[in-house]
């Protein structure tokens, strides 16, 4: 495949596994096994069962008329929304412990910035009767209360990272400390296409669900085998290489990747990691990073926590590089006012990180198209921030 991941777990120039030499030995086990396990047909089996009876699947490819009617082509949204938890994220997570299970691995840990990784991963926990740790920057979990208190309600340790900037990153960091001082029984379950390898390849295989749906749906919908574009917006791009997956060796579908531009793309404020990035190496592999000119990974700003990541998994850097996937950006504002939109016109509140994929869709200069928009979470946790937003339209 093309733009499939090599042996030795590279997209073109960018991912493979920089990680420190005490975790060698876990990360081999997983290299090792992770595709025998994931093609095997018992595990098949139990993945697919859990995405029907416990996340809802599949989800539906809704034809949105008065949105098509607006904006002049057919837009047809995939309905991530109505998985449980509320987002994509709940697909991974499920495919993950799984795969923790069949490892043998009793202890899982987990960092989350927004706490809706966290609560995914430890919504499975539950499910699978594992103890479950989640980091999550101190700052981070005073701004996500709400979160905090579903992870501790199914039964998950939160625990505050207090170095640095007390965020997401700072999170990082002190998972993958506890990794390294527990290798041996524990797993690191990754929210996003991030990480050494194989985390982003096994990340959208687990998300690829998202696609082979639309692969069929939509030939139910217009009678043909191809959409002729696929939205989706990119934080670390889990659901974006979930949605393009099966579409990614047919060129004739466009694919566009909305990054979050936060307060404009030169204000500092921002978080397109394309944009304004260059190659590094984050999260143990190598990408396209936000940093300093001497290397420090700087601090990114979106409205959307789910988008406000300083770097994006090795495919998506590999797909911008090769010009197969076209990059655009949203501004808060610009992502608010969509979210407004699709709430009046459809009847559908979406995340916010969501919102930024429909942003685009003024913005491109097509007519009759079959367009897909990735709807990729909904908007419950997002209600404070459209509450503040309301008062100022
Ligand atoms: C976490 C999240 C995202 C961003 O993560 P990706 O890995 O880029 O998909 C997007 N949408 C929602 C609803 C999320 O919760």
């Amino acid at each position: 495949m093309k733009y499939g991941v090599d042996e030795f777990g590279y997209y073109g120039e960018f991912g493979g596994a920089y990680i420190p030499e005490m975790l060698f030995a876990n990360v081999d086990q997983l290299q090792k096994n992770y595709l025998g396990i994931i093609e095997d047909k018992e595990f098949r089996k139990e993945f697919l069962q859990l995405l029907t009876d416990y996340a809802g699947r599949p989800t539906p490819l809704y034809f949105a008329r008065r949105l098509s009617e607006k904006y002049r082509n057919n837009i047809f949204l995939k309905r991530e929304d109505l998985c449980h938890t509320g987002a994509h994220k709940i697909n991974n997570a499920i495919g993950q412990i799984l795969m923790a299970e069949r490892l043998g691995k009793k202890r899982i840990i987990a960092e989350t910035g927004a706490g809706q990784h966290g609560v995914a991963t430890a919504t499975v926990c539950a499910l699978k009767g594992l103890e479950c740790l989640v980091y999550m920057g101190e700052k981070d979990m005073e701004r996500q209360a709400p979160n905090v208190a579903r992870m501790q309600m199914l039964g998950a340790k939160v625990v505050p990272a207090t170095s640095g900037s007390k965020t997401l990153k700072d999170a990082t960091n002190e998972a993958i400390r506890d990794w390294i001082n527990n290798a041996h029984d524990t797993y690191y379950l990754i929210g996003s296409v991030v990480g050494p390898h194989p985390y982003p390849d096994m990340v959208a295989r687990f998300q690829s669900v998202i696609s082979e749906e639309i692969k069929s749906q939509i030939k139910n919908l217009t009678g043909k085998d191809l959409p002729d574009l696929v939205i989706a917006c990119v934080g670390g791009g889990s659901n974006a290489a979930g949605a393009f997956y099966h579409f990614l060796e047919d060129e004739e579908v466009k694919l566009i990747e909305v990054e979050a531009s936060g307060l404009g793309l030169d204000s500092g404020e921002t978080a397109a990691t394309t944009q304004l990035g260059r190659v590094g190496i984050l999260h143990g592999s190598k990408s396209l990073v936000m940093q300093t000119d001497d290397g420090q990974v700087t601090e990114p700003y979106s409205i959307s926590a789910g988008l406000d990541y300083p770097g994006i998994g090795p495919l998506h850097a590999h797909l911008y590089k090769t010009g197969r996937a076209k990059f655009m950006s949203a501004t808060d504002d610009e992502a608010v006012h969509a979210a407004f939109e699709l709430a009046q016109l459809e009847g559908i509140i979406p995340a916010l990180e969501s919102a930024h994929a429909l942003a685009v869709l003024n913005k491109l200069d097509v007519r009759d198209k079959n367009i897909v928009v990735n709807l990729s979470g909904r908007g419950d946790k997002d209600m404070d921030t459209y509450m503040k937003r309301m008062k100022t339209l």
